[in-house]
């Protein structure tokens, strides 16, 4: 795999972008660097000093001819419409493309101010990168569609946060995903009255994300891209929800027409069932609560078609609007199934099935992660206290009607573990811990290979390993 670069957002021309430069760091030691990822994307050979040249100096990519660029985007934040908003701590440092030639952004976080950092420093702090990498490996282990996180360095600047202990460490993150083209990118354009520049983002949405679109003429193109987001952001939701996953916040900033989960700040994932559990301590009415989160994403879904009327009739809008709900259902009783491991049957069946679950977790408040790992593929759970009774009772009755998927996975030496990873706050907490108190890292390093163990475990790649192979199965 060599790299093969592609300038695909630049030439969108000005309107969409401002040109930055990265921060000059007084250090750059490096704490993550992906090697899978950059095998997959043609980077697996830059040496020690190429790396750092590049992800943390920011120097361009051999063939990349583009200055950094921060994003220009509006968004909706705890439903406020915030036109000030846009990349203020990151910026787009290259596009190249997969084995596949499907379009990957390199996108920073905490390279330095840019015109959209406001009052802040357009930094992020070592445990923000950390808790970056931890969510991001979770959820691709757990098969959800998310970004990856490519690099961290550390950068040796002391920041001053409200809520870290402060002074805290400095770092700097690139990522890795298909798209930077947030809902809020559309409403700016909008909200500009720029009609021309809301077509202009459909027709790239569409030419590199959905080009079976691109036969499409007029509004049934338009309504066409909305409906094909709002079935990706389904199938999204649907993979946090049955992952666990509380993302935080789900401001119109913060969701992509590929619909892939990224930017990951104060999210959680559940310890067990609660509905209401929510991951933000500023999300003072549990706007973003877990089981809210479908219903946030739809809203942001109807800002996005807000946008596309500028260029689309409302009725045939509307109608690609109610795609979403029934979508939605459907793509979280997959996940679900996908995650215990079985087969699907008609979707009555696997509703019941569904419901029987979530009754017994709301019931018992058995651990969430340890539920799916103990019942995965249909296997005899170990003796854990909470499974009995009748609730129990009645969903092991539905699980024993399923036919296990590839149960070859449960020899793998994931499942003879005792208990699984569990990415709760506290599992978090104790990694950064000895990062933050006496510089040892090696707690994070063994997380980080529990998780790499579970990702080889349940092996959920091969429904959707993430991006790069098969993400559209
Ligand atoms: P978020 O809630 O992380 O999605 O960020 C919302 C907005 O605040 C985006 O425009 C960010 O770029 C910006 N932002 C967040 N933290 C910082 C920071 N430390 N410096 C500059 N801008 C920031
Ligand atoms: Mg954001």
């Amino acid at each position: 795999m060599h790299l093969t670069l592609d300038p695909a957002y630049p030439a969108l021309g000005g309107d969409f972008f401002d040109t930055v430069d990265p921060a000059d760091f007084p250090k750059a030691q490096l704490r993550f660097w992906n090697t899978r990822w950059a095998q997959a994307v043609g980077l697996g050979d830059l040496t020690d000093a190429g790396r750092e040249a590049h992800f943390a100096r920011f120097e361009p990519l051999p063939g990349w001819h583009e200055p950094p660029l921060a994003l220009r985007y509006h968004g909706h934040q705890f439903r406020q419409y915030n036109p000030q908003i846009g990349d203020g701590r990151g910026f787009l440092f290259a596009q190249l493309r997969d084995g596949k030639n499907r379009l990957l952004d390199l996108g920073t976080k905490g390279s330095g101010q840019t015109p959209y950092s406001r009052t802040a420093d357009g930094r992020l702090t070592l445990k923000g990168a950390v808790r970056e990498i931890l969510a991001t490996e979770m959820l691709e282990a757990l098969g959800v569609y998310t970004s990856k996180t490519f690099a961290v360095f550390e950068t040796g600047e002391a920041l001053h946060r409200h809520d870290e202990p402060s002074p805290a460490r400095g770092a700097v993150l690139t990522r890795l995903q298909h798209s930077h083209l947030r809902f809020g990118m559309f409403q700016r354009a909008a909200y500009e009255q720029k009609p021309e520049n809301v077509a202009a983002l459909a027709d790239y949405a569409i030419t590199h994300f959905y080009p079976e679109l691109d036969a499409r003429e007029g509004e049934d193109r338009v309504a066409g891209l909305l409906e094909a987001i709002a079935r990706s952001s389904a199938r999204l939701t649907g993979e946090w929800m049955a992952a666990g996953f509380v993302h935080g916040v789900l401001n119109t900033d913060n969701l992509n027409v590929t619909g892939e989960s990224f930017d990951y700040g104060p999210w959680r994932f559940l310890p067990y069932y609660e509905p209401g559990f929510t991951a933000a301590y500023f999300d003072e009415t549990g706007l973003y609560a877990y089981a809210r989160q479908p219903e946030a994403v739809f809203w942001a879904l109807q800002q996005l078609a807000g946008a596309l009327s500028l260029i689309c009739g409302e009725e045939a809008l509307i109608a690609a609007l109610n795609a979403f709900p029934p979508a939605y259902r459907t793509e979280f009783q997959s996940a679900f199934l996908r995650r215990l491991g079985v087969e699907q049957q008609d979707a009555d069946s696997d509703e019941a099935l569904v419901r029987s679950a979530l009754t017994f977790l709301r019931e018992s408040q058995a651990p969430w992660e340890a539920f799916f790992f103990d019942h995965f593929c249909g296997r005899e759970p170990q003796e854990r206290d909470v499974y009995t009774g009748e609730v129990y009772q009645a969903f092991t009755d539905a699980l024993a009607d399923y036919d296990p998927v590839r149960p070859e996975r449960l020899d793998h030496a994931y499942f003879k573990r005792e208990t699984p990873v569990h990415m709760t706050i506290e599992t978090m907490e104790a990694a950064w811990a000895p990062v933050h108190e006496t510089d040892d890292w090696s707690a994070l390093h063994a997380l980080l290979d529990d998780i790499a163990e579970a990702r080889a475990g349940y092996d959920l790649g091969r429904d959707r390993t993430g991006f790069l192979t098969g993400d559209k199965a």
